[in-house]
């Protein structure tokens, strides 16, 4: 229902986390947040409040310039921790999602056929696996690959364990916007970049925002950004500075 992903020289975990809170007006069954630490995935969710899922991110220390986080709405799959996202694969891949795809069963088969076993009801986790099999040492090149294969809505972000400093995120059907980290303010950084389905969750960390088109894929690193339309120009997007009203 609600995402949030961030790239930045700080740790962004109380970033990530006020930023769900400011979309709980969405509603939600459960929320989660993952992140880049120690050289591998972490992640925490819970089917409580997302101040519930800070405290758990404070007591385990999680903390991590790079991280994705999420409040559920579950279509696909019961409203419980194990649906909850973000969706792993392999401990390589981190993913969440906002929409419903429509060919998850005709996905899941294929990836199961290719070994991989799922954790989840949901239609989301077919989307981790199909990222981490055309995954080979590009995180970009493997989510413009994977959203070839999805019919239906989304709005996803995505990182990997291999590339700290990058999450990528895309659109079809679903909202996504991207922020660009400030010289100034109590969050300033200059080399962030946000991902958020909602120009809401960032407030009081950036008014500079960029509104993502249908088709979009949009790479996120420390201090750049690209947008990949989907006639396959990449492009430096125009940005606004947006009043975020709360
Ligand atoms: N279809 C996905 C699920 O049920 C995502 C739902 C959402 O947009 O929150 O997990």
């Amino acid at each position: 229902c609600g995402i949030v992903g961030a790239v930045s020289a700080n740790n962004i975990v109380p970033i990530l986390v006020q930023g769900l809170q400011r979309l709980e007006y969405r509603g939600y069954d459960s929320c989660g947040v993952a992140v880049h630490q120690g050289g591998e995935l972490r992640r925490s969710r819970s089917t409580s409040r997302v101040a519930e899922l800070r405290t758990m991110t404070e007591d385990d220390g999680v903390a991590s310039g790079t991280g994705i986080a999420h409040t559920r709405w579950a279509t696909h799959g019961a409203p419980a921790v194990h649906n909850a996202h973000p969706h792993f694969s392999r401990g390589q891949i981190a993913l969440v999602h906002n929409g419903i795809i429509e060919n998850h069963d005709e996905l899941r088969d294929e990836l199961k056929a290719k070994g991989y076993v799922f954790e989840s009801q949901t239609d989301t986790e077919v989307i981790a696996h199909l990222v981490h099999h055309l995954y080979a040492g590009d995180l970009l090149e493997a989510v413009q690959g994977a959203v070839l294969r999805l019919r239906g809505a989304y709005a996803i972000a995505v990182f990997c364990r291999d590339e700290p400093g990058r999450v990528v995120g895309a659109r079809e059907g679903s909202p996504l916007i991207l922020g660009v980290g400030t010289e100034s303010g109590t969050q300033a950084d200059p080399t962030a970049r946000y991902l958020a389905s909602d120009a809401m969750a960032l407030a009081g960390v950036t008014d500079r925002i960029v509104y993502l088109e249908e088709g979009d894929v949009v790479d996120l690193q420390l201090g750049k950004h690209w947008v990949l339309a989907r006639d396959g120009e990449r492009f430096k997007p125009t940005e606004r500075e947006v009043k975020i009203v709360q």
